[in-house]
């Protein structure tokens, strides 16, 4: 499946693509993820996405956009792709719209994971996420085997923007240049939105699948 998927910072949308990316048979591209890597790794886009991640601001759109477009033409998102966290702005949208008709592969679904704000903060400061295998943690609402360990033994850190500070600045971005992107999905009847503000992650999933039209899964993850 082609897919996209928006929320608020903490809000889920990459837990809940983790977990049905598998079965929907796309490649899970987080552009939050690839601009940590690139960081990490030291490029040239990391060292320039960096200024800006580190203080929880958007990266330059033209960053993002040669980062993305790299990933999206790896083998494995040709027979599926789901986008997270991207796009991000209105003019994000654009080139995205741009980019996957040119190479034919346009969107199928759009879903939104919708979560109040004043979930949002406690979501952000309780996340962990693992130095080796990358898989995401809320110490409350899906806890680790033990606070500091991954369930592959790896290393649990906290991201240097999930701070309260930082989240501030994140949302404000989320607001400003993000949710017109939404609005203007909704608007046009393409938008799926999912309500996942008292619900657990298994419910959440649930329903995200439903939107879909996957398969409930079948163990717990
Ligand atoms: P995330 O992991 O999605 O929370 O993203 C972490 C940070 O990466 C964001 O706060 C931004 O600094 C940057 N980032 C991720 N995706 C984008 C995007 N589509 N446009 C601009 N900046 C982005």
């Amino acid at each position: 499946m082609r897919l996209v998927f928006f929320g608020p910072p903490g809000g889920g949308k990459g837990t809940q693509a983790q977990r049905v990316s598998k079965d929907a048979k796309a490649a899970h591209i987080a552009t939050g993820d690839l601009l940590r890597e690139a960081k990490a790794k030291g490029t040239p886009a990391g060292k320039k996405a960096a200024e800006y991640m580190d203080r929880g601001a958007l990266v330059p759109d033209e960053v993002v956009n040669a980062v993305l477009r790299e990933r999206l033409s790896q083998p494995d998102a040709k027979d599926g792709y789901l986008l997270d966290g991207y796009p991000r702005t209105v003019a994000q949208a654009a080139s995205l719209e741009k980019l996957l008709a040119e190479m034919k592969v346009p969107p199928e679904k759009y879903v939104f994971i919708s979560v109040p704000e004043k979930l949002i903060e406690e979501r952000i400061l309780l996340r962990r996420s693992c130095k080796k295998c990358g898989r995401v943690y809320n110490l409350k609402y899906n806890p680790p085997p033990k606070p500091d360990r991954c369930e592959c033994g790896g290393e649990l850190f906290q991201r240097p923007d999930d701070s309260a500070e930082k989240l501030r600045t994140r949302l404000d971005a989320y607001k400003r240049d993000t949710l017109p992107v939404i609005e203007r999905l909704e608007k046009e009847g393409k938008l799926s939105v999912i309500e996942a503000g008292a619900s657990g992650l298994d419910e959440v999933e649930a329903l995200v699948r439903g939107a879909l039209g996957l398969p409930l899964a079948s163990k717990k993850k």
